[in-house]
């Protein structure tokens, strides 16, 4: 072992990583569709319609802390983020499995209270809870949650379609879970300092604690393009940031896109929030994640269909992979999009 090389996972970052421990595998199932690469994979069952299929781990530490997380919240949350996945096929969810691994300091009433959300998540999504894994860790909770969805096959939305001249649409409001976590990282640091002082959570930032706490997944949106004979032409979960989503769908699509700064939809609430951080709400919007709204495109000549449906913003065009991924400003500027946000040169 000494003399073999050791190669920090850090240094291929999260995607060079599964692109290196996936390369090597070949699909030999005719009924894979689709494999590795997009929000799920696409499996054939035969008939008109097709399976989904998408897992996601949430980690104590890493992705919530008990610090300001509500067991409850936690258990939806851990629903939605996959359901979201499902969505972003453009498949509507239909089973859940979640398996999760504890430690000695989860009482079963802790865990009851998770299962509460986890109840509620499948009481919205109209999903089953049809299994999992439960296993004990040493230190702190995992959950992981694997979701299957259903669609006709000709509706199902990957990454990689989008074309040149399609219009770019984003669901809802970008940037406010970003706003709720650092609001809520604010008052745990309060709490620390201070452990008389009660943390503070301000009426007017609810959506913002929500937007963070207890996501919802967009299936009104897969219905909605159902009812109105829409088929996005690409799309993806925003779960890491509007830059990073976008150049996904570039990469995948193998084109280039042009946002427009005025039109990237960010909430009243979260613009004043930023301000008083003193970050650029647009920065937030573009690298902030976990909003789970949906980012697709579709043919111009949808555009009239998609104009008139409510809480759907038109943010962008794809362009040729040459122009690369841009930001139009507000003050009529082209900024450089970077997968983690926009270059502001020297602004
Ligand atoms: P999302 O953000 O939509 O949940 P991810 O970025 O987690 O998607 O994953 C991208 C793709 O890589 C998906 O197709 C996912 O199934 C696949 N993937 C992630 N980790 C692994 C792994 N360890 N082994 C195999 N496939 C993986
Ligand atoms: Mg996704």
């Amino acid at each position: 072992m000494a003399d073999q090389a050791r190669t920090d996972v850090n240094t291929l970052g999260e995607f060079g990583l599964i692109e290196h421990l996936t390369k090597n595998f070949k699909t030999r199932q005719k009924t894979t569709i689709l494999g590795v690469g997009d929000d799920a994979a696409i499996i054939d069952t035969g008939g008109p319609e097709q399976l989904v299929v998408s897992t996601d781990m949430l980690v104590e530490g890493i992705h919530f802390d008990f610090a300001y997380t509500p067991l409850k919240h936690l258990g939806y949350k851990s629903v939605s983020v996959n359901v979201s996945d499902i969505c972003a096929m453009n498949a509507r969810p239909q089973q859940i499995t979640v398996s999760i691994a504890i430690s000695n300091r989860f009482s079963v009433e802790a865990l009851d209270e998770f299962y509460e959300g986890v109840r509620a998540a499948c009481d919205k999504y109209g999903v089953d809870l049809i299994g999992g894994d439960t296993t004990s860790s040493l230190k702190g909770l995992i959950i992981s949650v694997t979701a299957i969805g259903r669609a006709p096959a000709e509706r199902i939305t990957r990454r990689s379609t989008a074309k040149v001249g399609d219009i770019i649409c984003v669901t809802g409001h970008l940037g406010s879970a970003y706003l709720g976590l650092q609001l809520l990282e604010r008052e745990k640091e309060v709490y620390l300092a201070n452990p008389d002082m009660q943390p503070e959570m301000k009426e007017e930032n609810k959506e913002l604690y929500a937007a963070i706490l207890r996501p919802e997944a967009r299936t009104d949106m897969v219905d909605l393009f159902a009812k109105n004979n829409i088929i996005p032409t690409a799309m993806i979960d925003v779960s890491d940031g509007l830059a990073s989503e976008i150049f996904h769908i570039c990469k995948a699509s193998g084109v280039g896109a042009i946002l427009e700064e005025g039109n990237i939809p960010i909430k009243q609430e979260a613009q004043l929030q930023a301000l008083e951080f003193n970050m650029d709400p647009v920065t937030v919007a573009l690298s902030g994640g976990e909003d789970y709204e949906l980012l697709f495109t579709i043919d111009p000549k949808d555009l009239e269909k998609v104009r008139f449906l409510p809480n759907i913003y038109i943010s962008g065009e794809i362009v040729a992979k040459e122009d690369g991924v841009k930001l139009h400003t507000v003050g009529g500027n082209i900024h450089p999009v970077r997968a983690q946000g926009w270059e502001h040169f020297g602004e």
